[in-house]
């Protein structure tokens, strides 16, 4: 298979993770026998200091020709502390998404047996867990009118949506279903909320032409409290923007860490791939960062993006092997883990490329 990958490693960690992302991609199309051919451009702060835009016309161009996009993280400390900064490297990634028709954000939550213990919650609850939430993202309060008052006091986001926004997600949230469990939950806030009433009227509409998925319907703060409390419960959880950006990042606690999570933007053209976490200055420049959920995202570019589902399984059985033989970064590891096999963003990376190019998986 011939294909062209655009890597944006954006600021902070991004760089350092996506550099291993990119060379687990390059090994799967060597051993694989395909031909996968690589650029890269700038987005988020790296491009703001480079061009003065958070999205040069140059990447979208790019972003546009390519067969996927592997994307690290944007964000720098100096904006974070400056909320009137009016160019931000975040706008880059909504604009992308949007310039893309990228509407249907999906993060698998994986669970490795070896990092029950790195959860916060009780092993016995987390084993089994396996979920995979469908996050509307081009709608909701995040692209609604904004407002604030002449005297400053008083604000509001419109919190907006449209019929064919939520029919479209659905669609993808109920196929996906029946390669599955055949259950799906969708999640509103539909007792207080009238975009939330066009959204469960919309998916109990879309439920019809799927009956062999068994649908329910959750309240957020209701799937918040059940997450915790019982996460087997749930298979494909379908929501809008706002709650599946809160739902994912508790979620993503199931997994022990950020720093194994990745996830797929699709919608009408390129998918775009990421970790989901952020650019964590806190640890960046420090060989701390888990580079693990970059390559988590070349899995799901592998399944998702190119329908290579033997190639995707090998990514995320090398991951397991390293997890397997004790192998864990900082923010995965428990008192138990021996340090010895505390590894930085580059020895993880090494260790797992290394698994692939002497075809070693789990045992
Ligand atoms: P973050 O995800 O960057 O970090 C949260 C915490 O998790 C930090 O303590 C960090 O050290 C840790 N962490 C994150 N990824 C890790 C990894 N791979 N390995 C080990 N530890 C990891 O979120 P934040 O601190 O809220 O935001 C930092 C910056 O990132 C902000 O500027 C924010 O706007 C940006 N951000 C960007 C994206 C994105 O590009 N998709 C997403 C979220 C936040």
């Amino acid at each position: 298979m011939k294909k062209h990958i655009l890597v944006i490693p954006g600021d902070g960690i991004g760089p350092e993770v996506t550099t291993w992302g990119k060379a687990v991609l390059k090994q799967i199309g060597a051993s694989f026998g395909h031909e996968f051919s690589f650029d890269e451009a700038l987005m988020g702060h790296a491009a703001i200091e480079a061009t003065g835009s958070p999205l040069p016309d140059e990447t979208l161009d790019k972003a546009r020709k390519s067969d996927a996009i592997l994307f690290g993280a944007v964000g720098h400390a100096k904006y974070d502390n400056d909320p009137s900064a009016k160019v931000r490297p975040e706008q880059g990634l909504l604009k992308i998404r949007k310039e893309l028709g990228l509407y249907a954000n999906l993060r698998p939550i994986m669970l490795f047996d070896e990092l029950l213990q790195a959860s916060s919650i009780k092993p016995e609850i987390l084993q089994g867990t396996d979920i995979l939430f469908f996050r509307e993202l081009t709608g909701d309060v995040y692209f609604g009118e904004k407002i604030r008052s002449e005297d400053r006091n008083t604000a509001s986001d419109l919190m907006i949506y449209h019929r064919y926004e939520v029919e479209r997600i659905a669609h993808k949230a109920y196929q996906a279903a029946q390669q599955r469990s055949k259950r799906l939950c969708s999640v509103d806030k539909a007792n207080v909320l009238e975009s939330s009433r066009l959204w469960r009227e919309t998916v109990q509409e879309i439920s019809k032409l799927y009956p062999d998925v068994q649908t329910e319907h959750m309240f957020i703060d209701n799937a918040a409290m059940q997450l915790i409390k019982n996460p087997k419960q749930f298979d494909v959880v379908l929501t809008a923007n706002l709650f599946g950006d809160i739902l994912t990042d508790e979620a993503s606690q199931i997994a022990g860490s950020m720093g194994m999570l990745a996830s797929a933007s699709v919608g009408e053209s390129t998918g775009f791939y990421e970790p989901i976490h952020g650019s964590a200055h806190d640890i960046a420049g420090q060989n701390k960062a888990n580079p693990l959920a970059s390559i988590l995202s070349v899995a799901l570019i592998l399944e998702i993006g190119f329908g290579l589902a033997e190639e995707a399984k090998a990514v995320v059985a090398v991951v397991d092997r390293a997890l397997k033989e004790g192998y864990r970064t900082g923010d995965i590891a428990d008192a138990a883990t021996d340090t010895n096999k505390i590894l930085g963003t580059a020895e993880m990376g090494a260790l797992v490329l290394g698994y692939l190019q002497n075809n070693q998986t789990a045992n």
